[in-house]
């Protein structure tokens, strides 16, 4: 969300950069190069992800040793299938989310807590685990 995107020729600026230019202007942004449509670098429910990001998520899939869920319902497709792809490569598959999510089932370990509470003490417990042993 801290990135803008133009729809015809793939230029990104940063948001402050857009609201700096065009911030008081009633009509909508426009690309600085093209002059073409700009939107919210994300992928808003419903749109398609670009091929090239489908491709390399479901490579990385495939190939990892641990695959983390953080804060997914795991309901929307494509990516919902990643961790059913990790998981048949042999990785690990860890999930945090607030609820139940479909995958659950195949999960080696999951929590069900806010994405960014648990994170902060995995990250913790991780930073003390190598703190350890590098001591
Ligand atoms: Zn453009």
């Amino acid at each position: 969300m801290r990135w803008i995107r133009c729809l015809d020729c793939g230029e990104r600026y940063p948001l402050e950069e857009i609201l700096r230019r065009d911030g008081r202007s009633e009509d909508p942004p426009v690309c600085g190069h093209c002059a073409g449509v700009l939107k919210p670098d994300v992928i808003f429910f419903g749109e398609a992800l670009p091929e090239e990001t489908l491709r390399e998520a479901t490579w990385n899939a495939d190939h990892c040793d641990l695959f983390l869920v953080v804060g997914s319902s795991l309901v929307v497709y494509p990516a919902a299938n990643m961790p059913f792809y990790a998981k048949q490569a042999g990785a690990g598959l860890v999930i945090v989310n607030l609820s139940a999510t479909p995958a659950d089932k195949m999960a080696d370990v999951v929590l069900n807590a806010p994405a960014g509470e648990a994170m902060g003490r995995i990250l913790e417990e991780v930073r003390q685990r190598l703190t350890g042993s590098c001591a």
